[in-house]
């Protein structure tokens, strides 16, 4: 089952829009210069809100084949939510991608499976991809539970959502350990747990539809691990965090050159 490898950059809270440009211009500048055929991966960037309107602006104006997406979407359509980015004003900025259910947003912002669920259907409505996050913090690794407690989150983000847009849909397994720490899993740890979501995606949804969907790793990824976590069967990208701030690094991630 060949699916295209995606590689997502999760800017987090970085970069003000002037240097948000910069790193667009560079990447795209990079993947070019080393003929980077974007046949071979989906390159995806996602940027603060405060830099999607420029991020469009050169991903347009330059012609780049590289998408991009929010970090965070809100439930509700539009209103008093002060603070909160609707999916339609991230439609109307040429988003394509938005992350759902990072970790850090579940720690810092409590945000339960069920919000996690109503993100995704929202993003889904909206005619983007969710790239939905779930992941074992280090006592229930230590505890041997993580595969449970990553399909509880599973289960729950996917409640109510039909095979039809199941196939629209990312997953990335990023074990809160590794995220930020420089601990990365091992391929085999990580391949233990994207097998055992794609396996849970295949009881939810059956094989065929499991087997065209994405499973992404991430945590701590750079271009150094990269080839060797890729190469294990149910793993189809990265998300990226730290690694995917400098332009040079991120081009090597996409390109797997280590
Ligand atoms: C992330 O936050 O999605 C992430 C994987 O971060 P890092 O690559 O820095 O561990």
């Amino acid at each position: 089952m060949s699916r295209t490898p995606l590689l997502a950059g999760n800017w987090k809270m970085n970069m003000d829009h002037l240097q948000a440009i910069k790193l667009v211009q560079e990447l795209g500048l990079d993947l070019e210069d080393h003929k980077f055929n974007y046949a071979d991966a989906d390159v995806v960037v996602l940027p603060p809100f405060t830099d999607l309107r420029s991020v469009q602006t050169v991903v347009e104006s330059d012609k780049m084949k590289i998408a991009y997406g929010a970090q965070d979407i809100s439930v509700h359509d539009n209103g008093a939510y002060t603070g909160e980015v609707s999916a339609s004003m991230l439609v109307k900025l040429g988003c394509t991608y938005v992350v759902v259910g990072h970790s850090e947003r579940r720690e810092y912002h409590c945000e339960s499976d069920a919000v996690v669920n109503e993100k995704t259907k929202v993003t889904l409505a909206a005619g983007m991809t969710p790239i939905v996050c779930c992941g074992e913090g280090l006592e229930i690794r230590q505890a041997g539970t993580h595969v449970d407690h990553v399909l509880k989150q599973i289960n729950g983000a996917f409640d109510g959502i039909s095979a039809e847009d199941a196939l629209k849909c990312v997953v990335a397994y990023e074990p809160i350990w590794a995220i930020g720490t420089g601990e990365v899993a091992t391929p085999d740890d990580a391949q233990e747990v994207c097998g055992a979501i794609r396996e849970k995606l295949a009881e939810l949804y059956g094989q065929e539809v499991a087997d065209k969907m994405r499973v992404l790793y991430g945590g701590s990824v750079k271009s150094s691990n990269v080839k060797e976590i890729l190469s294990r069967p149910d793993i189809d990208g990265a998300l990226v965090g730290g690694a995917s701030l400098k332009a040079d690094e991120f081009s090597r991630i996409v390109r797997q050159d280590g």
